[in-house]
């Protein structure tokens, strides 16, 4: 790592290298901006030897292609990773299903499931090979001034570095969010996520499954080797409850949670990996900007895992703040003034409270049991549709009309030398 105790100046600085952040940072030096990265811990070398890991996530094609042009995905693609084609979606006791298929849509398939270790580490390693970052790690930000050029940081190692723009990655209890004093709301469900990697009977068909129960949904992810990974939402009580119990026990209940599936998969699961549980909040930022800084992903926000977007928004957030920067920088305009940065902050914001408060609603709606009726009626609308299908997929891609143009087919060199043809994926964020 680099000296840790000299001061320098630099166009942007990200602090926190987790996926985020990390995919950002390669971004932006690609786009020829001089980037530092703070980050607390480095990655740990994936070693694929170990079992799968209990953090997983559900990447869109879109994100795939944001990680690709962060010269992540192809070192992803050498690792352990499934990519699937089918999602099921049950109410409980399939009163009522909604299905999707990736060749319906003209779809290779409908995302990639990766260990968020294994991503993490592929983009620390893209970044320790490319010109244009510097990374400061171990380090922590301890104080943030500001200055007429821009911000001025204070590190634990006693070093500071300055920057036209700050962007801060830092995760879900964002220090960089606190001392830029943005405050955000927050809905706590008195839920938890219980997590762990499950054997069934048949192996997964690689299938995303997932089944609203009355306590939350319970979903499987299919992993490359037929195991699934699940995600079960719970009141905290009961969370704790199934964490702790005898794995014996933990079986027959999960068993019990997928049961009914007449014919289809999963069919009673058999042994299962370690249980952890995490708790689940919706939060989101009042603003996500303030003078010549950003926020970037779970530092901006976080939502319910139940559509499984959190990494995708932060990614197209990554995306976003670069085609916004790019864009400036050739309209012949300051990158850091106020007006390009709420640019940024206005469009992903509204894309965040869009995925936030449709999850809330949802959750809404598959909890209580009294409007089951309503639920059925809603997925029945929705099964028979082939546009509220189609409109659901392309979020759920990250590629509908109001993403990012790198999820939707762009390149880094397209936003950087554009076209007409690119001018028309660039839509107008004003
Ligand atoms: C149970 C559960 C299941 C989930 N499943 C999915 C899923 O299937 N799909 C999906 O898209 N999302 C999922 N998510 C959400 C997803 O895990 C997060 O959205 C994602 O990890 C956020 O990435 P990030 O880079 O913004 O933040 P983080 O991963 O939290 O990274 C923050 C980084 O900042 C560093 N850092 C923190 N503080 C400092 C500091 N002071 N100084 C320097 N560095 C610092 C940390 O070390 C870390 O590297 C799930 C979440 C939960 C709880």
């Amino acid at each position: 790592m680099k000296d840790q105790r000299a001061s320098r100046r630099f166009d942007c600085v990200v602090v926190g290298a987790g996926m985020v952040g990390a995919a950002a940072a390669s971004l932006l030096a690609r786009s020829g901006f001089s980037v530092a990265v703070i980050e607390q811990a480095e990655p740990a070398p994936f070693d694929a030897t170990r079992p799968v890991g209990l953090r997983v996530s559900a990447f869109s094609p879109g994100s795939a292609d944001i990680l690709s042009e962060a010269g992540a995905w192809r070192q992803i693609e050498r690792q352990r990773h499934s990519a699937y084609r089918r999602m099921r979606v049950e109410d409980r006791d399939e009163h009522a299903v909604l299905e999707f298929d990736a060749a319906e849509f003209g779809l290779e398939h409908l995302g990639t499931i990766v260990e968020n270790d294994l991503v993490q580490w592929s983009l620390w390693q893209s970044l320790l090979a490319m010109g244009g970052v510097e990374l400061f790690c171990p380090d922590e930000v301890l104080e943030i001034s500001s200055d007429r050029n821009g911000r001025s940081l204070r590190m634990a190692s006693g070093s500071t570095l300055e920057c036209s723009l700050l962007v801060g990655a830092d995760g879900i209890n964002s220090g960089i969010r606190t001392m830029l004093g943005i405050d955000q709301d927050y809905w706590e469900y008195g839920q938890y996520g219980l997590v762990s990697v499950v054997e069934s009977e048949t192996p997964n068909p690689g299938v995303a499954w997932q089944r609203f129960l009355e306590g939350g949904p319970l979903a499987f992810l299919p992993l490359s080797d037929g195991t699934s990974s699940i995600v079960w939402s719970l009141p905290e009580a009961e969370a704790r409850r199934l964490a702790e119990i005898e794995e014996d026990s933990f079986l027959a209940e999960l068993s019990d949670a997928v049961a009914g599936s007449e014919g289809h998969w999963p069919d009673r699961v058999v042994s299962c990996g370690p249980r952890a549980i995490f708790p689940l909040t919706m939060r989101l930022s009042k603003t996500y900007m303030a003078r010549r800084s950003v926020l970037i992903g779970d530092a901006a926000h976080a939502v319910h895992p139940l559509a499984g977007q959190g990494v995708n928004l932060g990614l197209l957030d990554a995306a976003g703040l670069v085609e916004v920067l790019i864009g400036a920088r050739q309209d012949g305009l300051d990158f850091t003034d106020d007006r390009v940065l709420e640019k940024y902050a206005r469009w992903r914001r509204s894309e965040a409270e869009v995925m936030a408060r449709g999850m809330h609603g949802i959750r809404g709606l598959f909890v209580p049991e009294e409007l089951g009726p309503l639920r059925r009626l809603g997925m029945g609308l929705v099964a028979g549709s082939w546009t509220a299908k189609e409109a659901f997929i392309r979020r759920a891609t990250g590629r509908n009309r109001n993403a990012p143009a790198l999820a939707r087919g762009s390149s880094l060199t397209d936003l950087l030398h554009p076209t007409t043809d690119t001018q028309k994926r660039v839509r107008n964020h004003t």
